[in-house]
Parts: structure tokens; sequence; C-alpha cells
């Protein structure tokens, strides 16, 4: 039975993003059982269900409303936009959070054998792509003329089997491009997975906990970025053991048992401490200088 006061999250069923998604839904504090194959997870301990979909169709579910929120790459986001807005279909969507996961480039590649090439010779070639809205729109900009060719998998062979003299398609390291004679050129789009939300959602206790779980999410990303510092300093060069400590936040001195002469320095940093700065510090003295990951904080 649907209840119209759960939350519903669509994320990726199986692929690349959905360790990702299950792994922040966790974070959040979500408890699902996603042992079963089953389309809908229902969370255990607060009103949220999880739709486990293709990707492709989390961008629809999100603007029809069938869904609250939804977790997709932003490559299959702005492909789905501007397919919706060409068929005259509402395409709109609040975009909530860039996430730290799914990075990925959509980028032009030809044969190698024809070496570096300028853009104009796109003019007049047959381009395979599975993006052919943003494709279309980046050569309009360009004042390129070029076909394109709809593949909705393995674009990379496309070329080497004669369906088209060029590719449009997602690279992250390049292998997978290396690895089919192809060559990297112009980057069309750069791609995060984003946290997106119908606009039209008007329903007070979904949003009252929407308000709880954003600022979760705000508190995972500066975890994640930041770490908890410890050493132990001789008093007489606290002060320039400090000056070498990265970031503004002031530390948290505390004395050593058995000790006049050294202290413990103590302090939550937005950035790691880089080997250089800990061989520095050890320089001046400092000791047992530990760098810890943060699970959770809230300021
Ligand atoms: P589905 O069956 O859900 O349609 P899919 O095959 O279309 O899956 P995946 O290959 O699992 O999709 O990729 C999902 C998303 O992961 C992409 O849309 C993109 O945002 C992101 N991504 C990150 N790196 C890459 C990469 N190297 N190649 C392709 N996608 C990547
Ligand atoms: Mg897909």
């Amino acid at each position: 039975m649907s209840d119209n006061n759960r939350l519903r999250i669509a994320i990726q069923k199986s692929g690349r993003l959905s360790k990702d998604c299950q792994d922040l839904l966790k974070q959040l504090g979500v408890k699902l059982n996603l042992r079963e194959q089953r389309l809908i997870a229902h969370a255990t301990n607060m009103p949220i269900d999880v739709l486990r979909v293709r990707d492709d169709d989390i961008p629809g579910l999100v603007m029809d409303g069938v869904c609250d929120l939804g977790i997709v790459g932003e490559n299959v986001l702005v492909e789905s936009q501007a397919e919706r807005q060409a068929q005259k279909l509402n395409a709109n969507v609040t975009k909530l959070a860039k996430l730290d996961f799914g990075y990925c480039r959509l980028a032009l590649a030809w044969p190698q054998e024809l070496g570096q090439q300028p853009l104009s010779w796109f003019e007049g070639k047959k381009i395979a792509t599975t993006y052919p809205e943003i494709l279309k729109q980046f050569l309009k900009a360009q004042g390129i003329n070029a076909s394109t060719v709809l593949l909705s998998g393995s674009v990379e062979v496309a070329p080497r089997a004669g369906l088209a003299d060029a590719i449009c398609d997602l690279v992250s390291t390049g292998a997978t491009l290396e690895a089919n004679g192809l060559l990297q050129g112009e980057t069309i789009l750069e791609s995060n997975a984003c946290l997106i939300q119908n606009p039209a959602m008007d329903n007070p206790q979904k949003q009252a906990l929407l308000d709880t779980l954003l600022p979760r999410l705000k508190a995972v990303r500066q975890a994640k970025e930041s770490k908890y510092i410890m050493l132990h300093a001789p008093k007489s060069r606290l002060d320039e053991i400090c000056e070498l400590l990265p970031g503004t936040g002031k530390p948290t001195v505390l004395s050593l048992a058995g000790t006049d002469d050294l202290v413990a320095l103590h302090m939550v940093s937005s950035e790691t401490l880089f080997w250089e700065t800990m061989e520095a510090l050890k320089e001046k003295g400092a000791s047992s200088i530990l760098v810890m990951p943060i699970e959770k904080m809230m300021e």
C-alpha cells in the first residue's frame, strides 16, 4: 500500500551509482533492507521509500512527481531535461546538491590514427552518442553541422563498426577509449551525481523530513573533508607549531600526565596534513602526530 506521507527517493538499481547511493542513505541514517530484489525498499526507521530503477528513468520520475527525490548523474539529468523540453513535457526539477561521487566527462573522441583534429573536423561528420540532445546543443553553439547516431550502449565500438566517424561518450579514466583505439578530444560536459527534488512537493510531513536530511547531508560532506589532528608539542615551541597547522581553527591544548614540558594539541582541520607539514612539525619538536578521519560532525 502506498502511503502519501512517505518520502519517495529514486536511486539506480544496479550500476555505477548504486553502491554510493546506498552508502549515502546509510550515512544519512536511513535504514533499508535491500536484500530483496524488489523495486521498492521501505526504510525501517523513517517514513522513506526507495525506488530502485534504471538511471535513465530517474529524472522523469521526479519531474512527474512519482518520486519526491532522486539521485542521478548530471549527464542523465541534462539530457533528459532537453529531451522533455523538446517534447513540450514538464522538465522542472530543483537541484538540491551536487554529490561527491559519479564523476565523469562527456567528451568527443575519434580514431587515433587520424591524430589531433580541430573542432572544425566534425563538420559533416556522423557522431555516435547516447546523449544526442546535449551533443546537438554543443554542435549548434559551435556552429558545426554534424549528424548524430543514437546508440544506447557500446558507443566506443561505433567508429570501428563503421556506424559513425566519431563518438561523444562518457569518460572517467580514458582507459576504455584507449582500448578501442580512440583519441579523446573536447569535453562537452562535466558531471557528478546530484540530488534532485520535485519542486511541486508540498506535503509538510515530507518537507519536515527533508529539512532533517539536508543538514545531515551537509554534515556528512563536511566530515569527509575534515580530519582530526592530534600531536604532542613542547610548550616552548607551541606558537611555531600552531602556525604550521592547516586551516584557521584554533587547537585545544591539553596537559599531559607526568610531564610539564609537553602538551597535547587536538584540532579539527578542514584539510588533511600533508607529509611535508608533518615533517616540518616533527622538526619543531612535535611527536606522536596522528591524522584521523571523522565519521560525523555537526557545528
Ligand atoms: P542503467 O542500467 O541504470 O541504465 P547505465 O548503464 O545507463 O545503467 P552506468 O554505466 O551504471 O549506467 O552509469 C551510471 C552513471 O554513472 C552515468 O550516467 C554517469 O553519471 C556515472 N559515471 C561515472 N563514471 C562513468 C563512466 N566512466 N562511464 C559511464 N558513466 C559513468
Ligand atoms: Mg542508463
